[in-house]
């Protein structure tokens, strides 16, 4: 099974293999046919499963088929900044030789990059949904000409207190657009919301992915104040080019990540807590192998 089978234009196609994808992933089987015809879309999945290529690459060809123009065309809304901009990374490679150009939203850094790209014709606008509606009330930029909506991780923007948000930001859309929702549980907020907002859409479920047979997994059970003499233990016995570690609280990221630190690692956090900047360096410094551990929060976490 290819890419082919999609005919997807040449320009596209560069993008697939610049991300050296060879053969389709299951959501993208499923999703890219339905999504290209046009059709609404209910996808009950999880970030890892290959979603966002799932959904970019046939909105791209469908943005490609139509005209161009200097308006936001495509609006993706992510719970987390992370996410944002891990979207926006995955648009700027597969796009890159389409000339459709995408900027990354989100709050914790200046307003005015962000207007400027739009300004400058960026059509797809890959945005958390606070700083949106701070834009979108300041008027720097409309939405009524959108063609396509994409909510992603909706139970984690559920989660987050944002659908108030979400559903304030639907009135500023045509109402015309095509929408696709992916999450991975569906509680009855997100299915009523999915009920509001989609038109007789295509569902599908991918099921839980499992890690790879590479993976070995070890649970251990320990008390709380042993928990660092093991970390310390299995850190020291095993041979580890770089380590993610979670946490359940900032908290605990920032003070685990400082305790490694003392304990001779090049180790740095990834929290809430941290400014946009910070956040960044962190992990931009950990995929350089400048820090051997990062320690993060399973929110920060999304989008890794
Ligand atoms: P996502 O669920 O969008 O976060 O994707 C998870 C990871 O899978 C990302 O690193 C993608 O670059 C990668 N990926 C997406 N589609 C494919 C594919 N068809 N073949 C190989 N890797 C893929």
């Amino acid at each position: 099974m290819s890419f082919k089978k999609f005919d997807f234009n040449p320009k596209i196609a560069a993008g697939i293999r610049a991300c050296n994808y060879e053969t389709p992933t299951p959501i993208q089987e499923k999703a890219i046919p339905a999504i290209l015809e046009g059709r609404d879309i209910l996808g009950l999945a999880q970030t890892g499963t290959g979603k966002t290529a799932a959904f970019v690459l046939p909105i791209l060809q469908r943005m490609l088929k139509g005209p161009r123009s200097n308006r936001v065309r495509t609006l993706i809304v992510a719970p987390t900044r992370e996410l944002a901009e891990q979207i926006n990374s995955d648009i700027t490679k597969l796009a890159r030789q389409t000339g459709i150009r995408s900027v990354a939203v989100y709050g914790g850094v200046g307003k005015l990059p962000q207007i400027k790209k739009i300004q400058s014709g960026a059509e797809i606008v890959v945005a958390c949904p606070g700083r949106l509606l701070d834009h979108l009330r300041d008027k720097t930029f409309k939405l009524n000409k959108v063609e396509h909506l994409v909510l992603d991780e909706a139970d984690h923007m559920f989660d987050m207190g944002f659908l108030p948000d979400i559903k304030h930001i639907l009135n500023f859309l045509p109402g015309t657009q095509q929408t696709l929702l992916f999450s991975a549980t569906m509680p009855s907020e997100i299915r009523h919301l999915a009920e509001d907002v989609l038109d007789n859409p295509v569902r599908f479920q991918i099921a839980h992915s499992r890690p790879t047979a590479t993976v070995s997994q070890q649970l251990f059970s320990v008390e709380q104040n042993r928990k660092m003499t093991l970390l310390n233990g299995i850190m020291a016995k095993t041979d580890m080019a770089s380590t993610l570690i979670f946490t359940r609280t900032k908290y605990r990221a920032e003070s685990l990540a400082r305790q490694l630190h003392k304990a001779g690692y090049t180790a740095t956090s990834l929290q809430g807590n941290l400014s946009q900047q910070k956040r960044q360096k962190a992990l931009n410094g950990f995929k350089r192998g400048q820090f051997k551990v990062l320690v993060a929060t399973d929110i920060a976490a999304r989008g890794i």
